[in-house]
C-alpha cells in the first residue's frame, strides 16, 4: 500500500476516534442492547437514541452504503478501521437488526433506485424495523416447499397464506415474504420476493409463547393482504435467487464476516476459568479444563484471521457467497462451545436463573447458554449449511 493511503487511513481513524469519543455516551458502551429501530418498538434508552443518531447523520449506520441511500460510501479497508475503532472504543454497533443486516444488502443488489431510495434511507435512520417471513409450518429447511400464494391482481398482489417463526413480526413494521406465484412450475421456479407494510388489516401477527414466558417470534397470518407492485424485489418467479442471497448475508451477519451486530463478548472464558477453577498462582488447576479452554481460545481467534483475511479477500466490499455458511456453522459452533464451556466451568454456579445465590454474571451466562441452542438452528440448520458446503463449496456430486 502506498505511503500516501496508509497516510490518509491514519487520517481517517484519528477522524473516527474522535467522533466516537465525542459522541458515544457510556450507556451505548460495553456489554448490553443495541438499537433495533422502528416505529411500534423505538429505542427508549437516550443514550442508544443518541449514539443512532450521531452514527446516522454521519451514514455509519450503514457504513458501506452509498451516500445517496443513507450510507457514508466506505471502502472495505475504511470499514475495517471503524470496525477496529469501534471495538477499542467498546462502543456498541448504533444499529442492527433485519433491516441493516438482511433486507438492507438484498435491496441495494436487487432493488430499483426507487426502491432503494423508498427502503434504504428509512432502514439508515432508523424508522422502520423489518422482520423475515421465510420458515411455514411444512417448508423449514425444505424452504422452496413454501405454500403461501400471491395472485396477480393487475395493479397489486393478494396474498394468502401462513408464515411462522418470524422474529420480532409484533413489532416490526415491514416484512420480506417469499410467496408462490407460479404453483404450476417446479418449486423453485415459482417463487417471488415481496416486501410488504406490516401495517394493514391482511396481516396478523400472533406471538407465539415459550416456556420462558418471552414471546420473541410469531405466527404470521396473510388473510387477503396487499403487496404493491413496485415492492417485488427482482423479478416475478425469481425470487428464490434473491432470498439465497438474503439469506447469504444473514450468515454472514450471524458470523460478524460484513456487517452484523458486533457485541461486547463478556467475560474471557480463561478469565473466568481462572477464577472459578484457579490455583494458588491463579492459574487454571485442572489440566482438562485448560487444554479445552486454550483450545476454544485459539480457535477463537484462528476464526477472527480468517474472517479478516477472507474480507480482505472479497473483491467486492460485500458479502462472500455460498461460504458464508462455513463461517455459519464454524462460528455458531465455537461460540456454543464456549458458553457451554463457561457454564460448566461454573458448577452449580452455572445453573442459575433467578434468585440472589447467584450474580448477574452467572444468571446471564444461563440465558446465554439456552438462546445459544438456536444458532445451529435458525438462518437454516447447521446440518442445512453442510449439504450446501458439500454441493456448492467443494463441488460434491447430490
Ligand atoms: C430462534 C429462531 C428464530 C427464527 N426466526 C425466523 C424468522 O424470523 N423468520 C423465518 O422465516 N424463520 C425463522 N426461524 C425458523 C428457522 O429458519 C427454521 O427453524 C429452520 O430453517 C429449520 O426449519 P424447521 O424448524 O422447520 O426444521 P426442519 O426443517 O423440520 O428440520 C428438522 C431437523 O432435520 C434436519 N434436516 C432437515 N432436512 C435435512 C436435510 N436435507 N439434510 C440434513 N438434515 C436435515 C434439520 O437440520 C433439523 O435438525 C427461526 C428459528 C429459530 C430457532
Amino acid at each position: 500500500m502506498a505511503a500516501e493511503q496508509l497516510a490518509e487511513f491514519e487520517q481517517f481513524r484519528g477522524e473516527l476516534r474522535s467522533f466516537i469519543e465525542g459522541s458515544c455516551p457510556d450507556g451505548a458502551r460495553g456489554q448490553g442492547e443495541i438499537a433495533g429501530g422502528g416505529k411500534k418498538f423505538p429505542t427508549t434508552d437516550p443514550d442508544l437514541k443518541r449514539w443512532m443518531d450521531a452514527c446516522s447523520e454521519r451514514g455509519l449506520t450503514v457504513p458501506m452504503w452509498p451516500k445517496e441511500y443513507g450510507g457514508a460510501d466506505l471502502g472495505k479497508e475504511e470499514f475495517m478501521i471503524w470496525i477496529e475503532e469501534l471495538r477499542q472504543a467498546r462502543a456498541r454497533t448504533p444499529l442492527a437488526g433485519m433491516g441493516t443486516g438482511l433486507i438492507g444488502p438484498t435491496i441495494l443488489e436487487y432493488g430499483t433506485h426507487e426502491q432503494k431510495l423508498r427502503h434504504l434511507v428509512p432502514i439508515s435512520r432508523g424508522e422502520f424495523r423489518w422482520c423475515q417471513g421465510y420458515s411455514e409450518p411444512s417448508a423449514g429447511s425444505d424452504l422452496a416447499s413454501l405454500r403461501t400464494r400471491a395472485e396477480d391482481k393487475g395493479d397489486h398482489f393478494l396474498v394468502n397464506g401462513q408464515k411462522i417463526w418470524t422474529s420480532g413480526a409484533q413489532v416490526a413494521d415491514w416484512i420480506f415474504v417469499l410467496v408462490r406465484t407460479d404453483p404450476d412450475v417446479p418449486k423453485h421456479e415459482g417463487i417471488s420476493f415481496l416486501l410488504m407494510d406490516m401495517d394493514q388489516p391482511g396481516i396478523t401477527p400472533r406471538p407465539i409463547q415459550l416456556i420462558s414466558g418471552n414471546s420473541p417470534f410469531c405466527e404470521t397470518f396473510f388473510d387477503n393482504a396487499i403487496g404493491r407492485k413496485d415492492d417485488l424485489l427482482g423479478e416475478i418467479n425469481k425470487g428464490w435467487t434473491v432470498g439465497k442471497r438474503l439469506l447469504q448475508h444473514e450468515r454472514s451477519s450471524i458470523s460478524s464476516l460484513v456487517g452484523g451486530q458486533r457485541r461486547d463478548p463478556g467475560p474471557r472464558l480463561a478469565d473466568v476459568a481462572k477464577r472459578y477453577l484457579g490455583d494458588d498462582e491463579g492459574r487454571i488447576a485442572h489440566a482438562e479444563v485448560r487444554a479445552r479452554v486454550i483450545h476454544n481460545e485459539l480457535s477463537g481467534e484462528a476464526f477472527r484471521l480468517t474472517q479478516k483475511r477472507t474480507v480482505e479477500e472479497t473483491k467486492e466490499a460485500t458479502t462472500p457467497g455460498p461460504a458464508t455458511s462455513m463461517f455459519k456453522v464454524y462460528g455458531t459452533e465455537l461460540t456454543q462451545q464456549r458458553i457451554e464451556l463457561m457454564r460448566q466451568i461454573r458448577g452449580v454456579q452455572g445453573l442459575g436463573w433467578d434468585g440472589d445465590m447467584f450474580s448477574e454474571e452467572e444468571k446471564e451466562n444461563v440465558r446465554s447458554w439456552l438462546s445459544s441452542r438456536a444458532m445451529s438452528i435458525y438462518s437454516g440448520s447447521n446440518e442445512i449449511q453442510r449439504n450446501i458446503i458439500a454441493k456448492r463449496v467443494l463441488g460434491l456430486p447430490d
